[in-house]
C-alpha cells in the first residue's frame, strides 16, 4: 500500500513569533523553519507502517516555496521514499492546498493520505477535511491510533472527554494528533542517504489548480501583555480582592 504524507514548512515551534509592524502577518524574516510538528508525526506513522510491512511506499508532498525542499529532505531522512514539491511563491489558503493535494492524490493513487491535524502557523485545521471531501473519501481526524486491517483502517480519535474509534474504507485521509507517536530523530547516515532520494517538482498551474485566495487577513496582533501583579498582605486581603475586585469567588 502506498501512503501519501503532506508536510508543511512552518516557523519552528520554539520561535516566538511577532507580528510585522504593519500588522499584515507574522514577521518570519530570518526565523528558523521546520516541518510542522503534526506533519512530522504523520511521517513517523507512515514510516512505522512501512517498517511493519503494511505500507510499501511512502511519498511526501509539500506545497510552497523552493525552500520547502528542506522539509521534504528531512522527511526523506526520517524514512520516506520519495518527495514531490508543488512549488509556488504564493502563500496558499487551505482550500488551494487541498486542491493541489487532490491533484497529487489523483496522480499517485495512494491508499492512505496521512496529514497533520493542523498547521501551527495558520491553526486552520481544514486541509485534511477539505481533501477528503474533494476526493470523496473518508476521514479519520485527530488520530491517536491507526490500525490498518486489510482494505480498511481503524482510527482512534481524540475527542472531547474521551476516545472514538472509527472504521474507514481505504483509501482514506487520516490526520494526526499529538499522542499518535513520538517522531524519531534523523540519523546522519540517513540525512546523507536522503540527498539521493528522488524529489520531483511541479506547480499548481501544471496540476491545473486554481489557487486564488478565498479570504483576506485583515489584521494580526499579539495577545495583550499581562499587567503586573501585586502583593497582598494576608489571606484576608486576597479573599477580599478575589471577591470584590476580580469577582471570581
Ligand atoms: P491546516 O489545515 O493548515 O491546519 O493544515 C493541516 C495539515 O494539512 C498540515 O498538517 C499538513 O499535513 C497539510 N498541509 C497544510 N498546508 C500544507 C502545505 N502547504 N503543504 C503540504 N501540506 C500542507
Amino acid at each position: 500500500m502506498k501512503i501519501l504524507v503532506a508536510v508543511k514548512r512552518v516557523v519552528d515551534y520554539n520561535v516566538k513569533v511577532r507580528p510585522k509592524a504593519d500588522g499584515t502577518g507574522p514577521d518570519l524574516a530570518n526565523a528558523k523553519m521546520s516541518i510542522n510538528p503534526f506533519c512530522e508525526i504523520a511521517v513517523e506513522e507512515a514510516v512505522r507502517l512501512k517498517e511493519a510491512g503494511v505500507a510499501s511506499e511512502v511519498v511526501v508532498v509539500s506545497i510552497g516555496e523552493k525552500t520547502s525542499q528542506e522539509q521534504i529532505r528531512t522527511a526523506l531522512a526520517l524514512g520516506a521514499d520519495r518527495g514531490i514539491l508543488v512549488e509556488t511563491g504564493e502563500s496558499l489558503q487551505p482550500l488551494a492546498v487541498a486542491k493541489c493535494l487532490k491533484a497529487v492524490y489523483d496522480q499517485e493513487q495512494p491508499q492512505m493520505v496521512l496529514m497533520g491535524k493542523q498547521s501551527i502557523d495558520g491553526d486552520n485545521n481544514q486541509t485534511g477535511q477539505m481533501l477528503a471531501a474533494l476526493a470523496g473519501i473518508g476521514q479519520g481526524t485527530f488520530a491517536s491510533e491507526v490500525k490498518v486491517d486489510g482494505e480498511s483502517v481503524n482510527v482512534t480519535r481524540e475527542i472531547d472527554g474521551g476516545l472514538q474509534t472509527v472504521g474507514l474504507k481505504l483509501p482514506a485521509v487520516v490526520t494526526t494528533d499529538l499522542r499518535l507517536n513520538e517522531p524519531r530523530y534523523a540519523s546522519l547516515p540517513n540525512i546523507m542517504k536522503a540527498k539521493k532520494k528522488p524529489l520531483d517538482t511541479t506547480t499548481p498551474a501544471d496540476l491545473g489548480v486554481d489557487i486564488a485566495p478565498r479570504f483576506e487577513v485583515l489584521g494580526v496582533e499579539p495577545p495583550p501583555s499581562r499587567s503586573a501583579g501585586i502583593k497582598v498582605a494576608d489571606v484576608a486581603e486576597l479573599v477580599d480582592k478575589l471577591k470584590n475586585e476580580a469577582k471570581v469567588i
